[in-house]
């Protein structure tokens, strides 16, 4: 047994989760000892304990590692993309015989119940059946060309390095979206994962790694991962070794990773924040608006991008439709994520909980009515941030409804007519995810239409939350534009190339432009 897969306890970290993990790595065949340290606490939100010290990735690590991505890339690109998927296909067979160990890891490290994390694990076993499909259609097109006897084509190459920054809240389906995608488009990838979930990703990068190892295409150094803050992401950011960068988290970072990659022409796909909304018509089948919204509201403790974050209720329905909805939200069960019974885990960590009564404060001091929202004191983990998802009702669309709170608070607004509903869901800087219960086919249609919804995601009946790989995911505005995965984004992580040849013996110039020359 090698020191970092002893018991935790004995030495840096001490909580109940330090053996476990200790346990659940050598379930999966993986050791931690090379990336064993004193620069990285990782905690496990279930206890608010510690799990394991790491090491941090510096500067110089960084550039060799996009010094190796690049030389990587160099083989990669050259083998044919249905072989390229076969490792992505042999990677979600590993990661299927693994995915209970892996949900159980994710929830630990993460604090998401256990079914949502195996809802997780289950995604990166999608995008890869996804991405091993795509490994045989990276089509390109043939366009009609003005001239004769000329072919018109546009065609794709593999771009280059992928950079990818994620956040803590979808510790792995995230970067599993961008990496598999990319990795059957013929580049190499660096993942620089939330400082708060680094042994998620140790342990999803590692089996990769592995297979990797084994499959005799891959070069070396095809997948890396770097363990580090803010500063290794802009490392990334910076790095012209880095071709694409795709960076999912606040919207402060991506201001600033957008910017950064943008300053050196670099390409980056950006997934940011969102402050999602569902509306709620007269004609609503109201029992499944509140299913819809309960989950959307309070799933992954209110820490998905596509989180419900403001409801706006038809005024004929809302008196109801709120009392309804608080008795709901009161009767959910708060506690271990590790217990089937659970509805809600714990937020992230101590600054998640000060930045939701934060938000709770502004809220009453706007007008809202708050309904929950507390701290809950779950037996044996004092040291742990459980809550009660707060319902708040709001007088307006006031400043803090306008902001993402990472935390479960659902404000509820009311409206008269569908105008002041699409006004209000589109009144906010964020564009991710929105949604309508509805069953009058117009609303339905105009919430969607050009005139309607303003967000990347818009779905009817469904909540906001829960988006499944096939489309295209993403938001507009200050979300970023990004399509990191699903339907055509992998056009993402290539380049296009348009390309005319000529088969005929004249050289006849593209909208009739002459240029008569007397040369045999
Ligand atoms: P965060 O922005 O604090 O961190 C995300 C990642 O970016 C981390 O790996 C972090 O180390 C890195 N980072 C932070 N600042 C950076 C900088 N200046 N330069 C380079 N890297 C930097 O976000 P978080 O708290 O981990 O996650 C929550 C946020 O992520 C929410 O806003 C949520 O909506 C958003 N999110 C968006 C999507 C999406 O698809 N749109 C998906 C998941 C999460």
């Amino acid at each position: 047994m090698n020191v970092i897969d002893k018991p935790l306890s004995s030495s840096s970290a001490s909580g109940t989760f330090a053996g476990e993990i200790a346990d659940l790595f050598r379930k999966l065949g993986l050791s931690l000892a090379a990336d064993r340290g004193s620069d990285l606490a990782v905690y496990s939100p279930i206890d608010g304990a510690p799990l394991a010290m790491l090491k941090m990735h510096r500067a110089d690590d960084m550039d060799a590692m996009v010094a190796n991505a690049g030389t990587a890339f160099l083989a990669w690109r050259q083998v044919p993309a249905p072989h390229r998927g076969e490792l992505v296909r042999r990677y979600g067979q590993l990661v299927r015989e693994h995915k209970e160990v892996l949900s159980r890891l994710l929830t630990i490290e993460n604090g998401k119940i256990l079914t949502e994390a195996r809802g997780e694990v289950q995604e990166v076993i999608d995008i890869c059946e996804y991405a091993v499909g795509l490994s045989r259609q990276l089509f390109g097109l043939t366009i009609a060309s003005e001239r004769a006897e000329h072919r018109l084509t546009e065609y794709w190459h593999p771009v280059g390095p992928l950079g990818l920054i994620s956040a803590f809240n979808f510790p792995a389906a995230v970067w599993a979206w961008g990496t598999t995608v990319a990795l059957v488009c013929g580049n190499s990838a660096i993942w620089k994962p939330s400082e708060k979930t680094p042994l998620t990703a140790l342990a999803f990068a590692k089996l990769l790694q592995r297979v990797a190892a084994d499959y005799e295409f891959a070069p070396d150094h095809l997948v890396q991962i770097a363990i580090g803050d803010a500063e290794c992401g802009g490392i990334i950011a910076d790095h012209p070794g880095v071709s694409i960068v795709s960076a999912t988290g606040s919207v402060r970072m991506g201001q600033d990773v957008g910017v950064r990659v943008q300053r050196r022409f670099g390409r980056s796909v950006l997934e940011l924040g969102g402050n999602n909304a569902a509306i709620v018509a007269p004609s609503a089948d109201i029992g499944l608006a509140l299913r819809g919204t309960i989950f959307a509201a309070t799933g992954t403790c209110g820490q998905r991008c596509t989180t419900l974050r403001r409801l706006i209720v038809h005024d004929s329905i809302h008196a109801d439709f709120v009392k309804r909805l608080v008795a709901a939200v009161g009767s959910l069960e708060i506690g271990s994520p590790l217990e089937d019974a659970t509805h809600v885990g714990p937020l992230i960590d101590k600054a998640a909980f000060d930045a939701m009564q934060r938000a709770l404060d502004r809220a009453r001091s706007e007008g809202g009515t708050v309904h929950g929202g507390e701290r809950i004191e779950v037996s044996g983990f004092p040291g742990a941030y459980y809550v009660r998802p707060a319902v708040v009702e709001m007088p307006a669309q006031s400043e803090i409804v306008c902001e993402e709170t990472f935390a479960p608070i659902l404000y509820v607004l009311s409206y008269a007519d569908i105008d002041e509903a699409i006004a209000l869901q589109n009144g906010v800087s964020q564009g991710l995810s929105s949604c309508i219960f509805t069953s009058d086919v117009r609303e339905a249609e105009r919430f969607q239409s050009a005139t309607g919804s303003d967000c990347g995601i818009v779905n009817v009946n469904i909540g906001t939350s829960g988006a499944e790989i096939g489309g295209a995911f993403g938001g507009e505005k200050v979300t970023g534009g990004g399509r990191v995965s699903g339907s055509d984004s992998w056009k993402n992580y290539m380049r296009r190339v348009t390309a005319t040849v000529n088969y005929s013996t004249s050289l006849p110039l593209a909208q009739g432009v002459k240029f008569d020359l007397d040369i045999d």
